[in-house]
């Protein structure tokens, strides 16, 4: 019998891509055609309906009932007319994917049959919560969950070869009103960092009412030839190789960053874009990334909520379309040991709805002041809960990469470049002069900040968090996260701190201070208190972790301690404040967070016994046989059978490794298995479980080298690296 990878491996070989052709030259003509956004609002609804739902939109108003109805009837009619027969709400609850549950807007009647879609369907559902992870809030209240439209993201169809279907924006809350996804409590992080920020903004600029942070979200990924992929159970069950001896050739030429990009490659990925520009997916950019067969795509940054739900849908458009191109795309944040994991680095910024970007140095020392003021609060803000930025980045994928030499450190450190560096050691070091009485004087004490920085373009690669001319860039993040989780977190932290900004300064400024020196004074504080987050070297050394552990940084590597942050005193204070999450949330949370972590543990620990048992022993064994007969031949001619023998014993010294280590992994797990707390049990598949993975696979590897080509069952990393 062949076996499977011989047959994917000839499979792979004879691809032809489907053909694919973009709706029109221009994308400006099919952009956001799926969309149901402002200008189609406008034509399906009265005037009066349309204003209240873009106050909605844009301000959080209520819509009431009868409105809704409306709301409903005009998406109903241009979904129908645009060929939809369903309805979904569209929600993210905490396994990381998104869910849909489709309803038809057919419904039988006494007289035949009508298509209805009422305001009450469009602003409620109830799905069933149970079987969504909810980190125990179900067991003691109602089993019972909704979801809720959420206007401030337009409703969309996606389009598949057999139907089409009307997709509703939602939160997704428990019947007493706890989240159980990632959207409602990112909603409620920007409503505080609105407020906290317009709050502040007035001692700048009385005309400013609304503050949205907006976010750019690049997305790195893999592409495997998709018959290569399921002939490897592990890729397939767990979205990484558990096993594989790194290709002779990986990245070492660096020849592939930015290169041309395969044809193949090229098909998909102007197959996936027509479909996200469809749905209003604003992608800008494509490219090759470091390691072989790794890409990157990255729209034009957008509202938040936006931004996200775009992310959310293009990954799940990115596996879709793969399907069609016999790819299988590979979001795990390292499906490969060796070579580079993929990150989804979220550029992140405020900006006021005066149209101006909170983190853009101005021209002026006064637009300076206003620059300085929220790019030292974030600072700040980062110094005081660096753990629970840390913390919301935390998966067992991503656990790979952080730290792991080639992704940003576990350490959260800020790098803010040489210019700011500079400018704001000379705040710190500076007196403020406070005789000077006409206005302008007091800028003489601010260092000029050029408008375009010059160190703009010369990235610190290295660094977890990077202020990159006009952004921050939070480049922890993990490719396969919803961005949500670091980005309430960003924003309550950053919004918390805004507000104890300003009472630092109305306080000066009640015991008389003027209102520039005052703002001056808390800046120069916070300041010098912040300094330690701030690092401009390399964020891989070695001394770097010397030199944090001395700052007292903290430098965590696995997630279940890495979570703790989510219901340390501090945080839960925090997020109480905030009116993000309650203590219960918080908890909820992160039981689901740690359960999802040794879940997929779990997961890995299986396959790896189930390939190594049935797969790998096997296939040595197989070829052991073939050298037996081998060694006895030789003897029988007279002849040397050293080297047959030889390679007999390699074979079985790495085999009994392997054999007693998965036994012995599986002992620990079920161990590990007995363990009630789940902390205790997360821990615990880290360091008893997880533990045994690195050498099952060296010396499967080691194997991999040595055993017959011909019979080695599963595809090898030059096979799934490089086919084109
Ligand atoms: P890089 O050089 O890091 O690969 P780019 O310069 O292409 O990235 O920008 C990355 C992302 O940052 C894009 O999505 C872009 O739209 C976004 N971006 C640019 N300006 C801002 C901003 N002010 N706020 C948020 N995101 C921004
Ligand atoms: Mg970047």
């Amino acid at each position: 019998m062949k076996s499977l990878r011989t047959i994917a491996l000839k499979e792979a070989q004879n691809r032809v891509s489907p053909e694919v052709k973009a709706p029109s030259n221009r994308i400006s003509e099919f952009f956001g055609v799926n969309v149901f956004d402002k200008k189609k609002m406008k034509d399906f609804l009265s005037k009066e309906v349309f204003e209240k739902l873009v106050s909605a939109i844009d301000q959080g108003e209520l819509i009431n009932h009868e409105d809704a109805n409306q709301i409903a009837t005009a998406m109903k009619s241009w979904a129908m007319g645009k060929g939809a027969t369903h309805y979904t709400h569209w929600f993210q609850p905490l396994t990381g994917t998104t869910a849909e549950k489709h309803d038809a807007f057919f419904e039988p009647s006494s007289d035949g049959a009508i298509e209805k879609f009422a305001g009450s369907a469009l602003v409620q559902q109830e799905p069933d919560a149970s079987s969504f992870p909810n980190g125990g809030i179900r067991n003691t209240f109602e089993a019972r969950g909704y979801t809720a439209w959420d206007p401030s993201s337009p409703a969309f169809i996606m389009e598949s070869k057999a139907g089409k279907t009307l997709c509703i924006p939602t939160v997704f809350v428990s019947y007493t009103g706890e989240a159980l996804d990632y959207k409602a409590p990112l909603l409620k992080a920007l409503a505080a960092m609105d407020k906290a920020a317009v709050d502040v903004c007035q001692y700048f600029d009385k005309s400013i009412t609304k503050v949205n942070a907006s976010l750019g979200i690049e997305q790195e990924y893999f592409l495997v030839d998709l018959a290569l992929h399921n002939a490897r159970p592990d890729l397939a069950l767990t979205g990484r190789a558990l096993f594989g001896h790194m290709s002779a050739k990986g990245q070492q030429l660096e020849d592939h960053y930015f290169g041309s990009i395969p044809e193949r490659v090229f098909t998909y990925m102007v197959d996936f874009e027509n479909e996200a520009l469809k749905l209003g997916i604003p992608l800008k950019t494509r490219h090759n990334e470091v390691a072989p067969s790794q890409f990157e795509c990255a729209p034009i940054y957008e509202e938040i909520n936006l931004a996200i739900d775009h992310n959310q849908l293009l990954m799940d458009l990115m596996e879709k379309v793969a399907l069609r191109h016999n790819f299988k795309v590979l979001l795990h944040e390292k499906p490969y040991a060796g070579i580079n994991g993929s990150g989804k680095h979220n550029n992140w910024s405020l900006i006021t709805d005066t149209g101006k970007n909170l983190l853009a140095p101005g021209k002026t020392p006064k637009n300076n002041l206003m620059f300085l003021t929220f790019f030292v609060n974030t600072v700040k803000a980062v110094h005081e809960h660096a753990d629970l930025l840390r913390a919301s980045i935390a998966s067992v994928s991503n656990d790979h990469r952080l730290g792991a030499n080639e992704a940003p450190p576990a350490i959260i450190s800020i790098f803010l470049g040489q210019q700011l560096n500079e400018v704001l050691d000379e705040i710190e070091h500076s007196r403020i002069s406070k005789k000077i009485k006409e206005d302008n004087a007091l800028w003489l004490g601010i260092p000029k900040i050029p408008q375009i920085l010059l160190d703009n373009t010369d990235r610190n690669r290295t660094s977890p968090f990077a202020f990159t001319g006009n952004k921050f860039e939070l480049r922890a993040v993990g490719s396969s996260a919803n961005s949500s989780a670091p980005m309430t977190v960003l924003n309550a932290i950053v919004a918390d701190q805004l507000t104890k900004f300003k009472v630092d300064v109305d306080k000066l400024i009640k015991k008389g201070e003027k209102k520039d020196i005052a703002l001056l004074t808390v800046i120069k504080k916070y300041i010098k208190e912040s300094k330690d987050i701030r690092f401009e070297g390399n964020g891989y050394s070695q001394e770097w972790a010397d030199e944090a552990e001395r700052r007292g940084l903290a430098n965590i590597k696995t997630t279940p301690l890495a979570l703790d942050a989510y219901v340390s005193e501090k945080s839960t204070e925090l997020f109480t404040k905030t009116n993000i999450f309650s203590k219960r949330e918080l908890h909820a949370r992160h039981e689901i967070l740690l359960e999802n972590y040794y879940k997929k543990l779990q997961i890995e620990a299986r396959v790896i016994g189930e390939v190594s048992n049935s797969m790998i022993i096997p296939a040595v064994i197989a070829y052991q046989n073939s050298l037996i007969e081998n060694a006895k031949g030789l003897k029988d001619l007279g002849v040397s059978a050293d080297i047959p023998t030889g390679i007999i014993n390699k074979l079985t010294e790495h085999l009994t490794i392997v054999k007693n280590s998965v036994d012995a992994m599986l002992e620990a797990r079920k161990q590990v298995n007995a363990v009630e707390d789940t902390r205790e049990k997360a821990i615990g598949y880290d360091e008893k479980v997880k533990s045994h993975f690195d050498n099952i696979r060296y010396h499967a590897d080691k194997l991999e080298q040595i055993v017959d080509d011909s019979v080695w069952p599963l595809p090898k990393f030059r096979e799934l690296l490089f086919m084109k």
